[in-house]
């Protein structure tokens, strides 16, 4: 057997002469134990004469790392680090969370005391646990985890320090910091933790995507139409899309130069827009399958606005209806299919005409259905671009559209398109 190799990765772990190490090993091995407990031995021989410090389990790499494992020790390289409070247990308590990154990969963790490490810094974490978050393992770091900075640098291929464009941004992310432009702000009361709180909310946008956020401890910066720099925002889900909260640890800073943004939404197939889990702003390029029932001439009831049938809502029982227009179509491009949701003011330019004359039509056939019936023929089997905010549910995937376009490029040339991102 070569000793000559875990002699020297063990020698050079323990900072002790490699002679001595291989020595020892070989004696070891000599009496048929095995090389996994052999190793074991000499490190404790090692740790006991290095003045009581224990020997230090070995590292998992994080791509080995699973839930249900625990008590583990892991060398990292701090990714992100965001602060936030969180209610535990009828306390409101400061967590630092982001991310690990070693060879491997990266590993999401939560530490539930101030360690004081930053991003880029180099660690031995011991004694951490493991928990499963969003079907990830996740690593927790709590009283009992030891932090230690690492005497070499921890080798990582990701970036460090969470500076992110906004389509990169996914929920989950924490710690991250994004340079926009405040498209849209208003503020807002709401019933928070400690009684009537004033927050923000509107659409900050980039080069590469706008998205909804929330500022829960309202930032003057943070103004309409400024461009500014905001560090330490965590990203949620909010109806199916990333939406970003900004805390009181997020540090918000004014840019003199004003922030690119987009004005066109990122254009995706449907299998991917939708694998994407939601998205606020996408442009899709679809074929209408099917105008469902419940298009044309509907009613909805004065309270919730739900669609209703004849003067029933399912939560305000009996209601005096009030008319609306709209179309919920199938699209349709090859590769998955949505329901997009056309409000009345799209829905009038698609049909034709205005509620009076959607009335009339229906009042003339005594059939409100002659109304979806119109949109039907106009729309079904033809191609359009439509952009709009996806959201996912137990229901499935819906498209609230905000553009709806007939589409003029060669049905050709956008099927290749499509072949080309499926076989990519
Ligand atoms: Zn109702």
């Amino acid at each position: 057997m070569d000793v000559d190799t875990p002699a020297e990765e063990l020698a050079s772990a323990l900072g002790v002469d490699k002679q001595e190490v291989k020595e020892d090993l070989e004696s070891l091995l000599g009496y048929s134990v095995p090389l996994e407990e052999a190793k074991q031995s000499i490190r404790r021989k090692h740790g006991g004469e290095g003045g009581g410090d224990a020997a230090q389990p070995e590292s998992v790499a994080l791509d080995e790392i699973a839930p249900g494992q625990n008590n583990v020790t892991v060398s990292v390289r701090v990714v992100t680090v965001g602060t936030r409070t969180i209610q535990y247990q009828g306390d409101e308590q400061t967590i630092r969370e982001g991310r690990f990154g070693d060879e491997t990969g990266t590993i999401s963790y939560t530490a539930w005391q101030d360690f004081g490490f930053e991003a880029g810094d180099s660690l031995v974490v011991g004694n951490a646990g493991v928990r499963e978050w969003e079907g990830e393992p996740e690593l927790n770091l709590g009283s009992s985890t030891s932090v230690a900075m690492a005497e070499e640098p921890v080798e990582t291929a990701a970036e460090i320090g969470g500076d992110s464009n906004l389509i990169e941004l996914s929920p989950g992310d924490r710690g991250r910091n994004i340079a926009v432009q405040i498209q849209e702000v208003e503020t807002r009361t709401i019933d928070g933790r400690n009684g009537e709180t004033e927050i923000l909310s509107g659409v900050v946008a980039d080069e590469t995507a706008r998205l909804p956020f929330t500022d829960w401890d309202p930032h003057p910066e943070i103004d309409a139409d400024a461009s500014c720099r905001i560090e330490d925002v965590y990203v949620r889900e909010y109806r199916g899309s990333p939406s970003i909260n900004v805390s009181e640890f997020s540090v918000v800073t004014p840019l003199a130069e004003s922030v690119a943004v987009t004005d066109d939404a990122p254009q995706l197939s449907l299998a991917n827009a939708v694998d994407s889990g939601g998205l606020f702003d996408v442009e899709v390029v679809a074929n209408v399958l099917e105008v469902r029932d419940g298009s044309g001439l509907i009613e909805r009831c004065p309270e919730c606005g739900r669609a209703i049938q004849n003067d029933q809502c399912r939560v305000h029982g009996t209601v005096d209806g009030e008319d609306d227009l709209r179309i919920k179509a199938i699209l349709d491009d090859g590769t998955a299919t949505v329901t997009a949701i056309i409000g009345s003011e799209l829905t009038e330019e698609i049909y034709g005409g205005d509620m009076a004359d959607a009335k009339e039509a229906a009042r003339d056939a005594m059939d409100k259905g002659v109304v979806a019936e119109t949109i039907r023929e106009e729309l079904v089997g033809d191609s359009y671009r439509v952009r709009g905010s996806l959201s996912i549910d137990e229901y499935g995937a819906n498209l609230t559209v905000a553009d709806f376009a007939a589409d003029d490029t060669d049905p050709v040339e956008r099927a290749q398109a499509v072949l080309a991102e499926v076989d990519g």
